[in-house]
């Protein structure tokens, strides 16, 4: 058998089935489209669903792929078996109601053993045990001895999941021989050890499951195969384990290229290569799929996965990021199948290499914590880490708890894995409480004694309208009636009010009867439904069951429809920009003003900011028509409208279009046309939260009063700098620097020179002692400015050898003490920090520092004679002193 590259294998495939009239589709996205019941994509059907069931039209009949896949379920076999990865790619070919047993059958073994040349004595065909039909084929149509057809049950060949298609599968084993296995005399396809591996599985969906276990025939037929693209490749290359391919291998090269530990050398350190090598490759395909590291759903995946790799990177001696090095190969691996890769290598190198710096502070705390706990078992004769301890460091230290345990598995050890469930578990509902807490604030605390029937909200359509008022709050109680002064809520049974709500700010506005206005300066939304008006009566008084006009404040409320509208205008820029990953992360939209959180991992350049600008600009001055209506979920999603990934939506969603510009689902209010938006600009960008920005802009008649405050920063600018238009500020200002500079440059000589003069004349007071220098005085200055004493001491030391020069300082009745010594001192023993240490504490203070210089305080004045004269015999005292 030839030997060839994986990347050869996926176009022998493909083409292979092309030739069989099987259309050649790219592979899908990791990331499920339109399908909220599957995190990532774990096989070449899995994207395909709507095909399979006929709820959707294929684009052919005959379909063949090489398919992305991710199967976190695999993540402890991964480095321990030889066939397990977390990422691996599918090759698969696909009928929809056409061709069935026979030809996948037999197109399969004509594959591996012709177009391959595989030895068809090392290959097993398996059929389902009461699948005769798929039994007879392999035996009459491809002549494979009966004896040679492993039946299999359930469990192994026959795919069912609940309700729907399915069906019995046909797998092929390829046998590595005798040595690669566990041994055992009842070793046999379909054993779980090493030696017999499954390369090949035909799935025939040919049943309909009505859910309870009732199969029916179904009348379109459907093949579904799978064939995993790595351990074709290490049948091929025969290499023993499918981190030994040639395109896997370079990435273990790169590991222990980059950790010093040699492959093959340690069996434990081999496993964490190939964990780091697997996982790695997961990290690389899901983000450049458009997955960010979170803390819940697929975002946690990665995540999980990223950490475990750096921590199997700390048991391989490494301490600081490495796999944003080591993602580079899997880019140049897997650049000519998928070139977007190359695209995005910025990208994703910087997602992982902040995630692992981010992870190692917390893995270093964690780790060390951690060992003190497990000392600790040690001396108590224990082996179970307490549920409290393993929360602890979950929810003090972020440290997770499948790190937890997998680092205490190492040692033979385990963590009360109910017991953490259960503190989690309390946690949760303190977390609760404190929220209901917040909740009971809207309610005023009190019972407002109506039934829960939501206010109607009318304020979509009007900004005006008459209403009942149904009750009143004042003063924490619930109260008939509000008179002038009073501060408080009144509820309506319906409003044109918008709630404070999915970010929105509240409108503002006043209730009015004849005589009493009551002024509403917030309204927020109660659990049950209500809108609850707070605010303040200006006038007269308002009573439960009054008829009152409830009218709200158009400025404001236009004013935050315009920053509503320009926000889906820059999450639709933000997208188009920066990429699909982008995702909304929280909002906040006031009067012309607003905030927006997105995932994304570094800061935007200039250049992206100026582009997002320009495009939601230009979105506003096309004029675009927004349309606002309602429909089923599905509906929507169809549209595209952007969701918020783990947001829950009621069966009618609202969903509000752009132009066809952007669809997005949103209960808020929005202008009518974007032309009304006025103008957009971006006023600040920074990081949130880790792989979290936020931006800040502004809107309508706001942008105009920006424009003028900076207008008129420049304008005072260029008058203080007379220059005359704005462009001539840099100009201007450069040459003020300029003199500046120099002017700096001749006072730092003149000073320079004044202190040198005084340096001298200090050093003419010395007094020898032993060939040594040794000077102490009380500089004479009321501005006693400590860098101009440095900077004398600095010279002395520079010009004699043997100086031990000690100043000293007055000033608002405090002593400062430096003392430096020169090189011929210090080696005699006479030592700046020792002398200051000592002579300080004579004068009340402390100090310290090192051999040559050091300095310190003192508040006894009347000590510091004593404290000076003290110099000459500690220095006398060193000289004595062998
Ligand atoms: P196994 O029993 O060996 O885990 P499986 O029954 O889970 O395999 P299928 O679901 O039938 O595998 O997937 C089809 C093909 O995909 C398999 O025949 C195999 O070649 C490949 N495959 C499955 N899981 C992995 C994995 N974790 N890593 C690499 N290839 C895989
Ligand atoms: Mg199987």
């Amino acid at each position: 058998m030839k030997k060839y590259g994986l990347n050869e294998l996926r176009e022998l495939f493909l083409a292979f089935f092309e030739e069989k009239d099987h259309l050649r589709l790219p592979s899908f996205p990791l990331v499920p489209q339109n399908d909220p019941s599957l995190l990532l994509i774990n096989s070449g059907m899995a994207p395909m669903k709507t095909w399979f069931t006929g709820e959707q039209e294929p684009p052919r009949k005959r379909v063949c792929t090489c398919q992305k896949c991710i199967r976190t379920g695999d993540i402890d076999n991964v480095g321990k078996t030889s066939r397990h990865g977390t990422y691996f790619e599918m090759l698969g070919n696909f009928s929809f109601g056409d061709y069935f047993k026979s030809e996948a059958i037999a197109w399969c073994w004509e594959f591996l053993t012709e177009r391959l040349g595989m030895d068809p004595g090392l290959l097993y065909p398996s059929v389902f045990i009461d699948d005769e039909q798929a039994f007879n084929i392999w035996v009459n149509e491809v002549g494979i001895a009966p004896e040679r057809i492993a039946k299999l049950g359930r469990d192994d060949n026959f795919w069912d999941h609940g309700s729907g298609p399915c069906g019995p599968c046909s797998e092929v084993y390829f046998d590595r021989g005798g040595e690669n296995g566990c041994g055992s005399p009842d070793c046999a396809p379909g054993c779980d050890c090493d030696r017999y591996v499954e390369i090949w599985n035909n799935v025939f969906t040919q049943f309909d499951n009505d859910g309870a276990g009732n199969y029916s025939e179904l009348s379109q037929k459907n093949i579904d195969t799978g064939l995993g693209l790595e351990r074709l490749a290490c049948v091929c290359q025969g290499v023993g384990n499918l981190f030994e391919v040639d395109t896997v291998v370079s990435i273990i090269g790169k590991v222990s290229e980059i950790s010093g530990v040699t492959y093959g050398s340690d069996e434990k350190h081999d496993i964490s290569i190939r964990v780091i090598t697997d996982h790695i490759r997961s990290a690389t395909m899901m983000i450049c799929d458009g997955v960010l590291p979170s803390n819940e759903g697929r975002g946690y995946v990665l995540r999980r996965l990223l950490r475990r790799a750096a921590r199997h990177g700390r048991l391989l001696g490494l301490t600081k990021a490495f796999l944003y090095d080591v993602c580079l190969t899997v880019v140049e691996q897997n650049k000519g199948a998928y070139p977007d890769l190359t695209e995005k290598a910025g990208h994703i190198t910087r997602v992982i290499r902040s995630e692992e710096e981010n992870f190692g502070k917390t893995i270093d705390a964690g780790t060390a914590i951690l060992g003190g706990l497990v000392e600790e078992l040690a001396r108590k004769g224990q082996t179970t880490l307490s549920g409290a301890d393993a929360f602890k460091l979950y929810d003090t230290y972020g440290f997770p708890l499948d790190l937890t345990v997998e680092i205490l598995a190492e040692q033979g050890l385990q963590a009360d894995v109910d017991s953490f469930d259960e503190h989690m578990q309390e946690q949760r509902v303190r977390a609760r409480k404190a929220r209901e807490a917040l909740g009971d604030l809207a309610w005023a605390g009190v019972d407002l004694g109506l039934d829960n029937t939501p206010t109607e909200f009318i304020g979509y359509e009007t900004l005006k309208c008459s209403a009942a008022v149904l009750a009143i709050v004042t003063q924490g109680e619930v109260c008939s009636s509000m008179r002038s002064g009073d501060e408080g809520i009144i509820v309506l049974d319906k409003t044109p009010f918008y709630a404070e709500m999915g970010g929105q700010s509240a409108d503002y506005g006043n209730i009015k009867t004849a005589g009493a206005e009551f002024e509403v300066n917030n309204v927020l939304l109660s659990k049950g439904g209500k809108y609850l008006h707070h605010g303040k009566m200006l006038d007269g008084s308002i009573n439960v069951d009054d008829n009152a006009e409830a009218e709200v404040d158009i400025t404001r409320r236009r004013a935050i429809m315009r920053a509503h509208s320009a926000t889906h205008l820059l999450h639709e820029a933000l997208r188009a920009v920066l990429g699909e990953h982008v995702r909304q992360a929280g909002s906040l939209v006031e009067q012309d003003k607003l905030r927006f959180d997105f995932t994304h991992i570094s800061a935007l350049t200039k250049d992206e900011l100026t582009e997002i600008e320009r495009r939601a600009n230009s979105a506003i001055l096309d004029g675009l028509d927004v349309s606002v209506c309602e429909m089923p979920v599905n509906e929507a999603k169809e549209l595209g409208a952007m969701a918020l990934f783990g947001e829950k939506y009621g069966d009618v969603v609202r969903v509000v279009k752009m132009g066809d510009l952007s669809v997005e689902l949103c209960g808020g209010t929005h202008l009518e046309n974007t032309a009304k938006i006025g103008a957009f600009s971006i006023i600040a960008e920074f990081s949130v939260a880790s792989g979290v920005r936020r931006i800040e802009a502004i809107t309508g008649l706001e942008t105009l009063n920006a424009l003028n405050t900076a207008r008129g920063h420049l304008s005072v600018l260029s008058g203080m700098l007379k220059a005359g238009a704005p462009e001539e500020i840099a100009g201007k200002l450069e040459q003020n620097m300029q003199v500046l500079r120099e002017l700096r440059g001749a006072l730092d000589t003149a000073v320079a020179k004044e202190a040198r003069g005084e340096a001298a004349r200090i050093l003419t007071g010395a007094r020898e002692l032993g060939g040594l220098k040794v000077i102490t005085t009380i500089v004479e200055d009321t501005a006693v400015d400590i860098d101009r004493l440095r900077q004398i001491e600095d010279m002395l030391r520079d010009w004699e050898a043997g100086v031990v020069a000690v100043l000293a300082a007055v000033k608002d009745d405090k002593i400062t003490l430096m003392a430096a010594c020169g090189k011929a001192a210090i080696e005699k023993g006479v030592k700046a920090g020792e002398l200051i240490r000592e002579i300080t504490k004579l004068c009340g203070g402390s100090g310290g520092g090192k051999p040559d210089f050091a300095m310190g305080g003192g508040k006894d004045i009347t000590k510091l004679h004593d404290a000076l004269n003290a110099v000459y015999d500690i220095v006398t005292e060193k000289l004595n002193t062998p």
